[in-house]
């Protein structure tokens, strides 16, 4: 079984309201078991909901609200239920593929936290909770 971000497979739970509908990440569904999470609204966010970016490790939204303790939960919560997922079924979690550059979903780029289109090594929430129980993470960048 593969997580993976719900706005990657056509959910628009974006803050925007739209969607990251990616054909090979669709087509994986075709004959992998996935389970699809969306972080944010797991952790009560609301769609549309304002651009949050990471800085100085808390997540702060563009109207300068600290968004931190619902992203975490989120992330918390999305595990939490793939793992109930993937027992429910008796299969191994075989990875995660999340939509790259999210302040929940990004695994290697994150925007810097001034709003500006401007990216920096780093990672998202989420992400950083699949990376730290093992979970290899993809990107919709890295078809496989
Ligand atoms: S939190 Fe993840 S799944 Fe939800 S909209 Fe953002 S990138 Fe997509």
């Amino acid at each position: 079984m593969y997580i993976v971000s719900a706005c990657l497979l056509g959910e628009p739970c974006r803050y925007d309201g739209n969607d990251n509908l990616t054909d090979w990440v669709k087509e994986l569904t075709e004959d992998h078991t996935v389970c699809m999470v969306c972080p944010e609204t797991l952790g009560k966010l609301s769609v549309p909901r304002p651009k949050s970016e990471i800085k100085d490790g808390a997540v702060i939204n563009e109207e300068g609200e600290d968004v931190t303790k619902a992203f975490e939960d989120g992330a918390r919560i999305a595990y939490i239920r793939a793992v109930a997922a993937a027992m429910s079924i008796g299969e191994e979690i075989e990875g995660a593929i999340l939509k790259s550059n999210s302040p929940s979903c990004g695994k290697d780029k994150v925007y810097d936290g001034t709003f500006t289109g401007t990216m920096v090594d780093g990672e998202g929430i989420f992400a950083k909770t699949l990376r730290e129980h093992g979970i290899k993470i993809y990107t919709e960048k890295e078809k496989f």
